[in-house]
């Protein structure tokens, strides 16, 4: 007997229990999760189960604090003892710039999303006594951290789903997925057949099992690592017996440890010198709970560095060791989402902090299946921001350096795929990054301050989709808000919205063949699932990636940029016409940026070397500047951009919703601001802006300098706005006085010409 299911889960770690426990709490209790042995036997049992809440990524920081509060709303609805402490954890600043990492932290969202502070030397010492600080800058407290067992909150999303209506099944392996004609999935299992309308596999160590079944490649690594506990220590023993509480959570980044009370004595981890991935097939069939040897060859320089920290260790005789596999993620970001181009197919994959990011993956999900619609911006965990380079062998390199950048002492230095003309950048002396696994060119030439009188400018890859079908234009007016056709000259564009009515993507639109099909292009900002959200909302539309590039010339001197492109120079702005450098593409005309007079090039990527030739050979005086340049100019002219200054919280009119962390403005609009003068060099995008009372008025979204001035763009609640004249703004420590001028957010290409709210509000 066939049964069929509205969702089915695959796998019973601590992922994927959450995310059956969210799908009940939104009402779909039609579903079931299989686990192939029993819960937690996965990467699960042998955690060490912090929640850690500091990352250099809010988007992480807040994922912890909405575990916290899941774990929490949890234990308030089954009698399951997760062992939960609040014990807050200490992160030790070794040198400098580690305290100021921490500081900018706090100052941006540790102070709201999870109680961070800084701390002097004799505070650390006064609360971890056993440790000699002397020589530290003191440390950042999280009194968020705390520690809970692993399969016990396992068990406990379990039970609690359960309660809702759900089903687990442990014992049950699913060993085939197909899709169905009709839409959703065929699933057979050790123990029958199913169907199911979604499929969200949160199979961990597993995933280079489970994704290939399903015919899907996604870069999931799975990395060793360890953990150490100790026999009784005679200090800890006297602590309990004087009647003092647990130490906090004492981390030391530069050597990866990290180090807490276990029982009477101590549990230890430490980055591993000689950290492996494992697995390169995913783990063998017969895999149960079972452990790697100790390796302490591997730590043993970080233990002595550890012994001279906390001298009592030496003392203490190692009782297990703990040494397991756990699935890591080429970028640290997990991959939370529906995988790119299969219908009804989600996953909950290379949860590198499992525990940690359980509850906001499990929230997430649950909310885009119940409501088409995820509530967030989710592009930084899309399992659509790796390209094809992304292939196994490279999901371990990468992964071994973003383990090194986040348990050692900093990120290894990995080659990355190279754009066409990475050359004639590096021999200009160009600085670059890695974006989306390629490399891409942040600064190149100097930027004078007066601006530059002609700059040829580097973007990252557009992600454009060819689109061919039957009434192209009709379509595509259902899909996007404000959908103006493309003609043969003329760009068109549209909105792509989420159902609440949030901006997913601003897509042009350019005619490829006259009458026949369109380019739809998503600028790099653009979330990356906005592509897969484009074509499941077009099923009967046959959709190409075209693999082209960007560059943007601009010039004060608009006859002298015209003709280098030998366009006119009467073009109106979204003109499109062919260029002929080098191999020939299309430029069209955007609004100007600040005095200067803009087009935007786009070509195959074969023939990006040569048009970047041609463009320096037409404008020898041309500066050519690197991303980051570029988005100094832009944010200094005060242009926001949708993926950028508008986000997934934002709708087209403008209004941006901020209130991510406690006691942030629910509504806040976006500004133009300027401190003038000397600046704090501690001003960082996502700091926070409180007023003279110290409450909260808003955040920095872009921040640049201009002169000595810093500008740039920040999402502020209305009633700060009001006021006339400069508002007063703490930043840190420091008060300024600071000029807001509200944003028309319909200025600039990229935001849309067309924007009128009549349809947004159709499609809220
Ligand atoms: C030493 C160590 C310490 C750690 N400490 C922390 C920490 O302090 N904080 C933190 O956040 N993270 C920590 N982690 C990482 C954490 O353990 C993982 O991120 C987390 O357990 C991943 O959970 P998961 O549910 O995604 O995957 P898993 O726990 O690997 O679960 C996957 C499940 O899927 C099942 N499965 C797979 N294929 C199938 C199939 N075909 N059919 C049915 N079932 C299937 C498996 O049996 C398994 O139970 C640590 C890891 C290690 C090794």
């Amino acid at each position: 007997m066939t049964t069929h299911l509205q969702v089915a889960v695959i796998g019973g770690g601590v992922t994927g229990t959450a995310i059956l426990l969210a799908l009940a709490r939104e009402g779909l209790t039609d579903c079931m999760l299989f686990e192939r042995t029993e819960l937690t036997a996965g990467a699960t049992w042998h955690s060490s189960g912090h929640i850690a809440h500091y990352t250099t990524s809010p988007l992480l920081t807040g994922y912890a604090a909405r575990t916290s509060a899941f774990v929490r709303s949890v234990m308030g609805e089954v009698d399951q003892d997760v062992s939960l402490i609040d014990l807050g954890s200490l992160r030790l600043a070794t040198s400098r710039e580690a305290y100021d990492t921490f500081g900018r932290f706090v100052e941006t969202t540790g102070g709201l999303a999870c109680d961070a502070r800084m701390l002097s030397a004799q505070d650390v010492a006064d609360m971890w006594p056993l440790a000699h600080v002397e020589d530290t800058f003191g440390a950042m407290h999280v009194a968020a951290d705390c520690r809970l067992n692993p399969a016990d909150l396992t068990q406990a999303y379990a039970r609690a789903a359960r309660q809702r209506g759900a089903t687990v099944r442990r014992g049950v392996e699913v060993t085939e997925l197909k899709q169905r004609p009709g839409g959703g999935w065929t699933l057979s299992t050790s123990d029958g057949t199913w169907t199911a309308d979604h499929v969200v596999t949160a199979s961990g160590i597993f995933a280079r099992r489970t994704l290939p079944m399903l015919g899907v490649d996604l870069p999931v690594a799975v990395v060793s690592h360890q953990y150490l506990v100790t026999e009784p220590v005679p200090e800890i023993v006297q602590r309990r017996a004087n009647g003092a509480g647990p130490l906090p959570i004492l981390r030391q980044p530069d050597i990866g440890m990290n180090i807490r009370e276990e029982g009477d004595g101590f549990c230890i981890s430490l980055y591993e010198q000689n950290a492996t991935t494992v697995f390169p097939d995913g783990p063998p069939e017969r895999w149960g709970m079972e452990l790697f040897p100790e390796d302490f060859d591997s730590i043993e320089a970080g233990f002595l560095t550890a012994m001279e920290r906390v001298p009592c260790l030496g003392e203490a005789g190692i009782r297990t060791t703990v040494h397991g596999p756990m699935p890591w993620s080429p970028d640290f970001f997990p991959m939370i989402g529906p995988v790119p181009g299969v219908q009804g197919l989600w996953v909950a994959e290379a949860m590198s902090y499992g525990v940690t990011w359980s509850g906001a993956a499990a929230e997430i999900l649950a909310s885009w299946i119940a409501h088409g619609d995820p509530g967030e911006d989710t592009s930084a965990v899309s399992p659509a921001r790796f390209g094809a380079y992304a292939k196994s062998a490279w999901a371990d390199e990468r992964a071994l350096g973003t383990y090194k950048g986040v348990y050692g002492d900093g990120a290894k230095d990995l080659s990355v795929p190279q754009s066409e003309g990475h050359d004639i950048l590096l021999a200009r002396g160009a600085q670059f990054k890695e974006h989306d696994g390629r490399a891409l060119a942040t600064h190149v030439d100097a930027i004078p301050a007066s601006g530059p009188e002609v700059a040829i400018c580097v973007l990252p890859q557009p992600h454009v989709l060819r689109a061919q079908g039957v009434d192209l234009d009709a379509v595509l007016a259902r899909v996007l808000s404000d959908f103006v056709p493309p003609t043969p000259t003329q760009e068109g564009g549209g909105w792509l919205l989420s159902p609440r009515g949030t901006i997913l993507a601003h897509i042009r639109t350019v005619m490829a063949e006259p009458g026949g099909a369109i380019d739809l292009i998503l600028d790099a900002g653009c979330p990356r699932g906005a592509a897969d959200t484009l074509r499941s909302r077009c099923p009967n539309l046959n959709f190409n990636d075209q693999p082209d590039e960007a560059l943007i010339v601009m010039g004060r001197d608009p006859d002298m940029v015209a003709r280098a492109l030998s366009v006119p120079n009467d073009l109106v702005q979204g003109h499109v016409v062919s260029h002929n450098l080098g191999a020939g593409g299309q430029a069209s005309r955007s609004s100007d940026l600040d005095g200067h007079a803009r087009w935007y090039l786009r070509h195959p990527n074969r023939h990006h070397r040569a048009v970047l030739e041609a463009l320096m050979d037409a404008l020898p005086t041309a500066a050519i500047l690197g991303h980051s340049d570029y988005e100094s100019l832009r944010i200094s002219a005060g242009e926001a951009r949708v993926g950028h200054e508008l986000d997934a919280n934002t709708t087209p009119t403008g209004t941006r919703i901020s209130g991510a962390f406690p006691g942030e403005p629910a509504r806040a609009d976006l500004c133009r601001f300027r401190i003038a003068e000397r600046h704090d060099a501690r001003v960082h995008p996502d700091t926070i802006l409180r007023d003279a009372d110290d409450a909260i008025v808003g955040r920095i979204v872009s921040v640049t300098l201009e002169g000595n001035d810093l500008i740039g763009i920040a999402a502020v609640s209305p009633e700060a706005q009001s006021q006339d004249g400069p508002i007063s703004v703490r930043i840190g420590e420091t008060d300024h006085r600071v000029m807001l001028r509200a944003l028309a957010v319909d200025q600039g290409r990229s935001v849309g010409r067309h924007a009128t709210t009549k349809r947004f509000e159709a499609v809220k």
